[in-house]
């Protein structure tokens, strides 16, 4: 089962013995000194006082190490390591020779690659594994998280136990997911702050949400694609949900910046069993898919992936999600249905909220910047149009904001000036960073009922984790680790 080593960015002796304990506490198996990133280390106080176990790297300048120094000195600290009884050492393949072996601790041979994908992983783990390696690590880049495929058949196909590691943006999912498919270990930092190496998550955040510790063959396997992904709120949701209902699987995130269709097909191949989708894919998810649903076809765009024997099928839990935010507001979906809806946007979200909208019965108004797109999309709707410029006189129950307009960056923005929110309707906005956008502290000012986006979200959030494992969520905790991130940031 997956074994987190926190890989420690500390200058000195004392530091270094802080850390270990931090890394401890965070649910560390292991910790990584990282000699040629220290000014000064006392080997002999390290590892009579250390925590946890160690793998004690003096890493070569050519292979991202912090500074170089005589190749006799970094190995002669290598072996007297091993002499004080680490647990591990790492040192780069070219230089295994020079090493002394002495006690019981393990020598990890490494291959670091901080520019690209080499092109035969599995051949290079097989060289490092015939030349007396105990522990195989190749740590490698990806332009691509397609380009991390093979990590994840090295520790079924070597001889020896492997680490293997994509680094950079696309390779953050593989830190998380080659302990999944067998890897002896993962690396992580102390703090995002702290990190040895692109892409590194931190340790106390993989042994927590993403319950490294627990990931094996049997853990399912699900993740969202987009681009940009980095500041997505559904890992934090999914997991967290997933560790409450006991669910034996893992949600990643992929910055996927072209070919969904591929990335689709081979990760579902590999064993996915569901995705979520985010800008800009949706359109391209549903082209792909196997089979669809009305939601999907109807709203031309899917958020979501199910793979059922093999097939993906396309659906959109976007709309319905955005529906139950006007039922719970109006009290039931009979007092919703024949109320007026004015729809702010006419992209992806608006199309998915004015679809479900008008199935709920509302008489829905588009509204949108650009006049073409929205006259187009209320056209194929069904829906009246109004240019966001033209709102003054108009009537509604509720308004809903699928702009991006007071979406940070960009707070300071809102789609509809203050003197047009009328007092006693529901205005709704589905953006949800911040929680408290402009459109809705004026809503309140105004006496309108102020709805945030961060239902809409976990409500399609929890659909999909419906439709994946025919189970309930738990949307309460799934928002409370929402909102939790969002107060991080
Ligand atoms: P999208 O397809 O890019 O559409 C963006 C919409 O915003 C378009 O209607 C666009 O108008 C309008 N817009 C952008 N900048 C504007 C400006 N300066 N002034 C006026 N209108 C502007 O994006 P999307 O996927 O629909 O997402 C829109 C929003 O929905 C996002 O803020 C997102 O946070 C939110 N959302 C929330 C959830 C949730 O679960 N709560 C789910 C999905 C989306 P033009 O046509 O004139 O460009």
């Amino acid at each position: 089962m997956g074994l987190v080593c926190a890989a420690l960015n500390v200058k000195d002796t004392e530091a270094a013995l802080g850390a270990m304990r931090r890394a401890k506490l965070a649910g560390a198996g292991l910790a990584e000194l990282r000699l040629d990133l220290m000014e000064e280390f006392d080997l002999e106080r390290l590892l009579t006082y250390r925590p946890l176990p160690v793998i004690v790297t003096y890493r070569r300048k050519d292979q991202g190490g912090g500074r170089g120094c005589e190749e006799s000195e970094r190995l002669a600290a290598l072996s007297r390591a091993l002499e004080l009884g680490a647990e591990y050492v790492d040192v780069e393949l070219g230089s295994l020779a020079e090493l002394e072996r002495s006690g019981a601790g393990r020598v990890i041979v490494s291959h670091h690659d901080f520019e690209k994908f080499p092109e035969d992983v599995a051949g290079l783990a097989r060289e490092i594994a015939g030349r007396g390696a105990d522990v195989v690590k190749i740590a490698v880049t990806p332009a691509h998280p397609l380009e991390c495929l093979p990590l994840y058949g090295l520790p079924a196909a070597c001889t020896k136990p492997v680490i293997a590691v994509g680094m950079g943006e696309f390779g953050a999912a593989s830190r998380l997911l080659s302990l999944r498919f067998g890897a002896y270990l993962s690396y992580g930092a102390l703090s995002a702050e702290e990190c040895t190496a692109p892409g590194q998550l931190a340790a106390a955040e993989m042994t927590g949400l993403y319950r490294a510790g627990e990931l094996g063959e049997t853990t399912r396997l699900f993740g969202v694609i987009g681009d940009p992904v980095a500041h997505s709120l559904s890992p934090a949701v999914h997991n967290t949900a997933y560790r409450r209902m006991n669910l034996d699987a893992v949600y990643v995130s992929f910055r996927v910046p072209d070919r969904p269709e591929e990335f689709l097909r081979r990760y579902t191949r590999l064993g996915f069993e569901g995705f979520s989708v985010t800008i800009p894919h949706k359109r391209a998810a549903l082209e792909c898919a196997d089979d669809a649903d009305d939601a999907a076809r109807a709203i031309g765009a899917a958020n979501t992936i199910t793979v059922i024997a093999g097939r993906g099928r396309a659906t959109n839990t976007d709309a319905d999600a955005a529906v139950n935010q006007l039922v719970a507001a109006f009290e039931g979906a009979d007092r919703l249905a024949g109320k007026t809806v004015l729809l702010l946007g006419a992209g992806g979200a608006a199309r998915a909220a004015g679809w479900g909208l008008l199935r709920a019965g509302v008489k829905l108004v588009v509204a949108n910047r650009t006049v073409e797109r929205g006259r187009k999309l209320a056209e194929e709707l069904g829906a009246d149009f109004r240019a966001l410029d033209d709102l003054e006189g108009l009537a509604y129950d509720a308004a809903v904001n699928a702009t991006s307009l007071g979406m940070s960056p960009r707070t300071a923005g809102t789609p509809l000036a203050a003197e047009l929110i009328r007092p006693g309707t529901v205005i709704f906005d589905t953006v949800y960073n911040p929680l408290s956008t402009r459109l809705l502290r004026e809503a309140e000012k105004r006496g309108a009922r102020a709805v945030d986006g961060i239902g809409m979200f976990v409500e399609q959030a929890a659909a999909q984790i419906l439709q994946w494992t025919g189970r309930k969520a738990w949307p309460r905790l799934m928002r409370e680790a929402a909102l939790e991130r969002l107060e991080s940031r």
